[in-house]
């Protein structure tokens, strides 16, 4: 089996379970787990922010993210294949309150002017309004894609102009930073809160960072063991993100070569299905065509290969450290034989 359905299923290396067993840990609830406090210091660094907050997942992140900018009543606006919008469950009107609208985008490359034309900042007694906007890089559902620089500096100088919040999901930007040299800090400053996934391509078994301001990041703290998100000796899955950092981050491009390896594949046969010159990561979104998504998921399994369905006809291949090039072409070609009816 070729499993593509997501970056998630990459399990912790020897190295990693090795720096794992080594790590000094300490009780986080109490902030005394010394390898937790080394990787938020470390990450809001590298991120160009004050302070961060280690958190079990990305959701988690975001939600705190989005509750720090958002009060109850007010909305928060992102692009309609948002994974805030689509695949938190509801969590930021289950639990804060939080109203949402979206903009659409295609394939995920947001300009302020969209933007501008969508939110409603201060808007009185009778409309509600936005208080933050939150974009993603990469872009997950759009295929993997990465915001133009520009882009980013005009949003943030849009939100900052209308005084609404600027959140960045940033599950893969590390996957951003690969591709386009630009570094991490110059992307995290543009925004408010910004959360980072250690559980995606860089292949630890758990944990996200939001990171924001000193004072920020103390409010999330609270919210975070309100929500039963307090742990204890965190130190064991803090080492497993540092590791990460140090080994696999550098290994990401892999992935993008393979994902286009993939594509190339695909497009080959069925052009339709994908745009080669558009897969920019190390994610691959294919129109099923007159296939279902669920038939198109079933038919690849049986022949060996594992992808998700994100849409009725929309099925997704992510490549990650447990994936060669090789079998990414292998995959690929199987992939268009299933595609091609
Ligand atoms: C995976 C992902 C998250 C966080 O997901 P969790 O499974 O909660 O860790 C957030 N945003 C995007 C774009 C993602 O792909």
């Amino acid at each position: 089996m070729i499993d593509l359905r997501s970056d998630t299923v990459t399990r912790p290396t020897a190295g990693m379970l090795a720096a794992m067993a080594a790590a000094e840990v300490g009780d986080d609830v109490y902030a005394e787990d010394p390898a937790v406090n080394a990787l938020e210091a470390r990450v809001a660094e590298l991120l160009g922010h004050e302070a961060g907050l280690f958190c079990p997942t990305g959701s988690m992140a975001n939600l705190l993210g989005v509750w720090l900018l958002v009060q109850p009543g007010q909305e928060l606006v992102c692009d309609v294949r948002a994974h805030v919008a689509r695949a938190e469950m509801g969590a930021h009107a289950a639990l804060h309150g939080i109203t949402m609208r979206t903009w659409d985008s295609g394939f995920g490359v947001t300009d302020a002017a969209t933007i501008a034309g969508v939110i409603t900042p201060d808007a009185g007694p009778y409309l509600v309004s936005t208080a933050a906007v939150a974009l993603e890089n990469t872009h997950n559902f759009g295929g993997g894609t990465v915001q133009p620089w520009e882009h980013l500096v005009e949003v943030s100088r849009l939100c900052r102009d209308a005084r609404v919040g600027l959140h960045l999901d940033g599950a893969r930007l590390w996957n951003a930073h690969v591709a386009t040299g630009v570094a991490l800090a110059d992307y995290g400053k543009l925004f408010d809160t910004v959360n980072v996934c250690f559980s995606k391509g860089l292949g630890a078994p758990i944990g996200s960072m939001l990171v924001s301001s000193a004072a920020n990041i103390a409010r999330a703290r609270v919210q975070r063991k309100r929500l039963g998100g307090g742990w204890r000796q965190a130190g064991v899955l803090a080492a497993a993100a540092g590791y990460a950092l140090d080994h696999h981050l550098p290994r990401l491009g892999d992935d993008h070569v393979a994902a286009a390896a993939f594509a190339a594949e695909v497009a080959a046969v069925v052009p339709t299905a994908v745009e080669a010159a558009r897969v920019q990561t190390n994610i691959v979104v294919m129109d099923t065509g007159p296939m279902t998504a669920t038939a198109v998921v079933g038919a690849a399994a049986a022949s060996g290969v594992r992808l998700s369905a994100v849409g009725a006809r929309t099925v997704r291949a992510v490549t990650h450290q447990e994936v060669s090039v090789d079998e990414a072409i292998t995959a690929g070609r199987t992939v268009a034989e299933v595609l091609a009816g």
